[in-house]
């Protein structure tokens, strides 16, 4: 059965299931609450396949009209600018499934779709570890390895055993261990790559059935003994409480988390930024090269707490830019662009995003 035939009543009925392993179809579909910046856009068409046979059907009659592809999992690191041509994909894919256990490891795979959150807390209660300090990041399981995403010390590629994803190309699944991944700071083969050549269907956790404390980033482990913590669960609502204090909730203030990343810098450029800012933070990276916080570089070029319109940095974390109402795409990300222009002009250092623009 061809889309095409149908697209007469696609236009009538927003909700269309084609054949069986086809998922519905939804035309003009609204994704303000599929992105936490909570800004409007529609997709062209929209999916949420919940298996790989839906999946490929859905893809082999797009392939048809040669439409682009966006898969979007939560859309906590994403910034729509307009309407989304094409197809949008939502991995639907759920379940959670031991594989093995093994000298005081087990290894866990996750379908794309589940909560990423929600995925955390299940492993702390089951006496998984090694999760507890990526709690509350918001997103999917799917999308997790596309940024390698990480928080207090943690990056999931630590816990990574391999994922499976689809490739549309090769019209096959590949199974993809860490070294095919090419992890690294805020990145992977997914985001240096050609956008969209993978979808992420299920991802393999390598977890540890004894605790395993991660304490020593910042403040955790003064925090974590002050507080009389002792337990994995402990530490996770160490690491929620403490996230929930730093940043702003996207239910009330539209955010994507951090909006650049971390410049990593020459030490000589670093040098000559020190001797006008003498307190100047910096995190060793490689001999010859420092990582220096976005957010403070943002402070000192003046935008921390600064506002326009709709849009502005977070007061307490201007690395974090929020919409304060009814911003569209196309604001956040000229004010973005200011940001990152002012930067420059004031440092010489050129802020890559950590949000993807489409
Ligand atoms: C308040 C807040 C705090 C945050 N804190 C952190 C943090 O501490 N650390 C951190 O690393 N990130 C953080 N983020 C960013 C974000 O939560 C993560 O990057 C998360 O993994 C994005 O998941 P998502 O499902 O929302 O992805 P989306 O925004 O939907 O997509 C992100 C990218 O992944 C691709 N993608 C999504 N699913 C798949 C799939 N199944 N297969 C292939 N590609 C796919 C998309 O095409 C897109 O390029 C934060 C965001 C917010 C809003």
């Amino acid at each position: 059965m061809i889309l095409q035939d149908f697209r007469p009543f696609i236009y009538f009925y927003k909700n269309i299931r084609f054949t069986s392993g086809m998922p519905e179809l939804h035309r003009h579909y609204p994704l303000k609450k599929l992105n936490t910046f909570g800004v409007e856009s529609h997709a062209e068409c929209f999916a949420r396949p919940e298996n790989l046979k839906e999946l490929i059907s859905v893809l082999n009659e797009y392939n048809r009209e040669n439409l682009p592809v966006l898969i979007l999992g939560k859309g906590s690191n994403i910034l729509f600018r307009r309407d989304i041509e094409g197809l949008v994909v939502h991995p639907a894919f759920a379940g959670i499934e031991k594989v093995k256990e093994q000298d005081s490891q087990v290894w866990v795979s996750v379908g794309a779709g589940e909560n990423w959150d929600r995925w955390v807390a299940y492993a702390t209660e089951k006496g998984w570890y090694g999760l507890e300090n990526l709690s509350l990041i918001p997103g999917s399981v799917g999308s997790a390895p596309i940024q390698n995403i990480g928080a207090y010390g943690v990056e999931i590629s630590d816990r990574f055993a391999w994922l499976d994803a689809y490739d549309p190309e090769r019209k096959e699944v590949v199974r993809m261990n860490g070294e095919d991944c090419r992890f690294g700071y805020r990145t992977s083969v997914f985001k240096t790559g050609p956008a969209g050549r993978y979808i992420v269907t299920r991802v393999t956790f390598r977890l540890h059935t004894q605790p395993l404390l991660n304490l020593d980033y910042g403040n955790v482990r003064n925090e974590f003994t002050a507080g009389g913590g002792q337990t994995p669960a402990d530490l996770r609502q160490l690491i929620i409480s403490i996230r929930k204090r730093k940043l702003p909730d996207p239910a009330e203030f539209g955010n994507a988390g951090s909006f650049f990343k971390n410049p990593m810098v020459e030490k000589a450029i670093f040098n000559c930024i020190r001797t006008e800012f003498p307190d100047a933070p910096s995190y060793p990276v490689h001999d010859n090269q420092v990582k220096i916080p976005a957010a403070w570089l943002i402070e000192k070029a003046g935008w921390k707490g600064k506002r326009i319109g709709h849009v502005g940095t977070w007061p307490h974390q201007p690395l974090v830019v929020v919409n304060y109402g009814r911003a569209t795409g196309q604001e956040i990300l000229d004010f973005t662009e200011m940001i990152r222009a002012d930067v420059n002009k004031r440092f010489g250092i050129e802020l890559e995003r950590e949000v993807r623009v489409v």
